[in-house]
């Protein structure tokens, strides 16, 4: 049996995950279109593929490159329609000749497209994290109002959702609860006096993966892995004391689920983005995602660990806010992009990260933020960014 061809819009296609997402396309020709591509600054990097797959549509975010990207395809004899802005990401995640949408912008920027994919119930492959960790309650109401089967890309998430049975009837009582595992990122067993002198390029130097580099920073402090429990509670409606961390600096234990009757349920392969991003594009079936197999009989050693939290003060702070006011983990996500992005342009040091979340979670009052809609949420964000731009200017040498 054939499956029908699939529509794919692809948010974020010149990212780790978005190329990731066209190297499986590319190993299923006749499966998947490529029906719209977008982009944000790597605009030869969009050109480039425009040529290879002709898209219907791509999406720049201001008027000046989309006319440049424009001229350049038609020069190519590429009829691929340039669109610019922020309204025009949601139009293509909510178009109607639209199937799925691999939801790959980074940050919080991401939110607005994948709500109008909820909304239009698109398959969603939700890679953006944030985009849960800013709007989890107004989020998981778009994907049930709208009917949108969203399928977890983080490859944490992903075994979860591969660990549990395909009826999901009843089941968050039949777990007791779910570990996300870690690599512990590469300053796992650095001398904690010299994290001061950890430059952004060490930072983004990750151990088994090749990520964008806020994720890659996210994973040195494992914020990473703060902003995946949030991610959890959401996607499979639990309680913050049911989602533990353990460090498995292997990586191929991607996540447990621990049974009410103590049966530890795994899912395990070789660290790649392309497992996670074939199972959701082929759900329920398998289709092949050019990632190696497991050798076991060369794999030395799967370790587990716990988290140092001290070494990782982050990391506590997604069971704080999930216990704290709705439009906390707001706070959280926007005071760690705005002090990941000056540590990455070279305004603050890496243990400095920390600290400028730590003030804005607690300078921003929620008592009268709303948090039901994307305004308010929104509005909660850009207070936020301020605030952590005000402790990050306090900070710079
Ligand atoms: P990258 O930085 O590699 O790519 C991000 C993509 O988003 C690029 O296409 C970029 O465009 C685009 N983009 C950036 N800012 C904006 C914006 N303001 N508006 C619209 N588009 C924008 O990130 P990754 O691919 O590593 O990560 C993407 C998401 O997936 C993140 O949320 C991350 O946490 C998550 N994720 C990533 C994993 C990985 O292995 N990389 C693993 C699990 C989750 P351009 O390149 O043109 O600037
Ligand atoms: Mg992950």
């Amino acid at each position: 049996m054939t499956a029908a061809l699939q529509r794919v819009c692809v948010l974020g296609a010149t990212g780790s995950v978005g190329m990731n997402t066209l190297d499986v396309i590319s190993r299923h020709p006749g499966r998947f279109e490529v029906f719209a591509l977008t982009a944000h600054s790597r605009v030869d990097e969009l050109f480039a593929q425009c040529v290879k797959w002709r898209p219907r549509f791509a999406v720049l975010p201001d008027e000046a490159t989309a006319a440049e990207l424009r001229t350049r395809l038609k020069k190519e004899g590429v009829r691929t329609e340039v669109l610019s802005g922020a309204q025009a990401l949601c139009d293509m995640a909510s178009h109607p000749e639209v199937d799925s949408v691999m939801a790959a912008i980074v940050g919080a920027a991401g939110l607005a497209p994948c709500l109008a994919a909820a909304r239009a119930g698109k398959r969603l492959l939700l890679a953006n994290k944030e985009a849960l960790v800013v709007g989890g309650a107004l989020f998981m109401r778009a994907v049930h109002e709208g009917g949108a089967s969203l399928l977890p890309i983080d490859s944490e998430h992903s075994a979860i959702f591969q660990c549990l049975p395909e009826d999901r009837t009843g089941w968050p009582s039949r777990i007791d609860h779910i570990l996300l595992t870690s690599s512990g990122g590469p300053f796992r067993r650095r001398d904690p006096a010299t994290m001061a002198s950890i430059t952004p390029d060490e930072a983004c130097a990750h151990p088994n993966f090749a990520m964008g580099r806020k994720i890659s920073v996210d994973s040195a402090t494992m914020m990473n892995k703060a902003l995946e429990v949030i991610e959890a509670r959401w996607l499979f409606e639990l309680l913050p004391e049911q989602i533990k961390v353990v460090i498995h600096p292997q990586q191929i234990v991607h996540s447990m689920v621990v049974c009410r009757d103590n049966s530890v349920l795994a899912q395990l392969g070789t660290p790649d983005m392309r497992v996670p991003i074939a199972y959701g594009l082929s759900f329920p079936e398998r289709i092949e995602s050019g990632a190696s197999q497991l050798d076991f009989a060369t794999l030395s050693a799967l370790t587990f660990e716990a988290p140092d939290f001290q070494r990782y003060p982050g990391l506590a702070l997604a069971w704080e806010t999930l216990r704290s006011p709705e439009g906390s983990t707001t706070v959280l996500n926007a005071a760690n992009e705005t002090a990941v992005a000056a540590f990455l342009a070279g305004t603050i040091r890496f243990d400095q990260i920390h600290s400028v979340i730590a003030q804005a979670l607690d300078a921003i009052d929620l008592r009268a933020s709303g948090s039901d809609s994307l305004d308010a949420l929104l509005e909660i964000d850009h207070r936020a960014r301020r605030q952590a731009a005000q402790f990050v200017k306090g900070l710079a040498p």
